[in-house]
């Protein structure tokens, strides 16, 4: 499955942290993350991640652009519920495009761990099917 990983500044180290904490079922996935998150997850674990542009200059663009094309089956990002930030659209795109798509997306640790808990069950691998009707 391929992951999609965003967190704002005030919740890098929580997704450090999950990762760390669930590397193990991650290392099992293709991992995609904006510019710093995917570097921080990188510098904490042994995972590798496909790091898209910074989130400021089009990396939640680039993820956009991704989940578009269906080639992205579940996302975690971890927001800062407490500040607007300036490319907040951009956000709420990601937020729109889930949602229009019908994939499966955490804003919050509780809900993330969820995801990564159904991923290795196998819970989405509905996904797989979806992906190859196109
Ligand atoms: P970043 O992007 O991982 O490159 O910081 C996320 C964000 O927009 O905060």
């Amino acid at each position: 499955m391929n992951i999609g990983l965003v967190a704002h500044d005030t919740k890098k180290t929580l997704m450090q942290n999950l990762a760390i904490a669930y590397r193990g079922i991650l290392s099992k996935h293709d991992l995609y993350a904006t510019g710093t998150t995917g570097r921080l997850i990188e510098q904490v674990t042994n995972l590798t991640v496909h790091k898209y542009l910074a989130g400021h200059v089009g990396g939640e663009q680039q993820l956009a652009t991704q989940i578009e094309q269906n080639l992205i089956d579940m996302v975690i990002f971890l927001r800062d519920p407490m500040s607007t930030k300036p490319n907040e659209p951009d956000v709420y795109n990601v937020i729109h495009l889930c949602d229009t798509y019908n994939i499966p997306f955490a804003t919050n640790l509780a809900t993330a761990e969820l995801l990564i808990k159904a991923l290795e069950r196998g819970d989405l691998e509905w996904r797989e099917a979806v992906r190859n009707e196109q």
